[in-house]
């Protein structure tokens, strides 16, 4: 399977924000970009300070919007293009169903659950087989749930430690309110397709750019 291989944090550096890749150390002070904020916003990635970002062309800021979603979610181009033409069938605004999409797969569910504490992590335990959806295994990261399905575990698959570290994230971030959660059982049911509102660590994207890049 095809995947990104450059450093994660080093993804982050490259598209001047916070991609959310490593779980739990993108919210504490470890990470990399809290850290150095105010020197990336005035150089380029790898450049030294003092070394000023070119001005971007329309066609760069849209490329580079696509880049970074792409990134946050894992999805390689063929993956995520068919999933714009996809959202772009869709009744509606085309940005708003293309994060609807991503935010539907069962890899992201999983992680916004908390059972995995980043998309990377989720995606292996749905490829080794230990997840399931609706009580019937599901070993397809891609797999886009709808509205009351169910996510849980394989009985023996509960005692995994990654899922019990990434569960502490539950106590100090909460469940996002279009998820419901059973920590005791390790289950959740996805109660509603989330708004664009709704999916607050993706303030700082803007989607119509990519429409935009897409429609040319
Ligand atoms: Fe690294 Fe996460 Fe911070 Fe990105 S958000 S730089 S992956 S710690």
């Amino acid at each position: 399977m095809a995947r990104y291989l450059q450093a994660k944090c080093r993804r982050c550096r490259a598209e001047n924000q916070k991609l959310f890749l490593k779980g739990e150390r993108c919210i504490t002070a470890k990470c990399p970009i809290d850290k150095n904020y105010s020197l990336l916003r005035k150089c380029a990635p790898g450049k030294s300070q003092g070394t000023r970002m070119k001005k971007m062309s329309v066609y760069g800021v849209q490329l580079k919007e696509k880049q970074k979603v792409k990134q946050m979610y894992g999805i390689l181009e063929k993956q995520f293009r068919r999933y714009f033409e996809i959202a772009n069938r869709q009744k509606g605004i085309t940005g708003e169903n293309l994060i609807k999409i991503l935010e539907t797969r069962l890899d992201n569910v999983l992680y916004r659950m908390h059972f995995a504490s980043s998309r990377a992590q989720a995606r292996q335990l749905i490829l080794h087989g230990h997840v399931e959806v609706n009580g019937r295994k599901v070993n397809i990261p891609s797999y886009n749930l709808k509205e009351g399905d169910v996510v849980s575990f394989k009985e023996k698959s509960k005692e995994l430690a990654v899922i019990g570290e990434a569960m502490k994230m539950i106590d100090t971030q909460g469940v996002m309110p279009w998820l419901d959660v059973d920590k005791g059982k390790l289950t959740g049911t996805l109660k509603q397709i989330p708004r664009r509102s709704e999916i607050v660590d993706l303030t700082d994207i803007n989607e119509q750019l990519i429409v935009e890049l897409y429609s040319k």
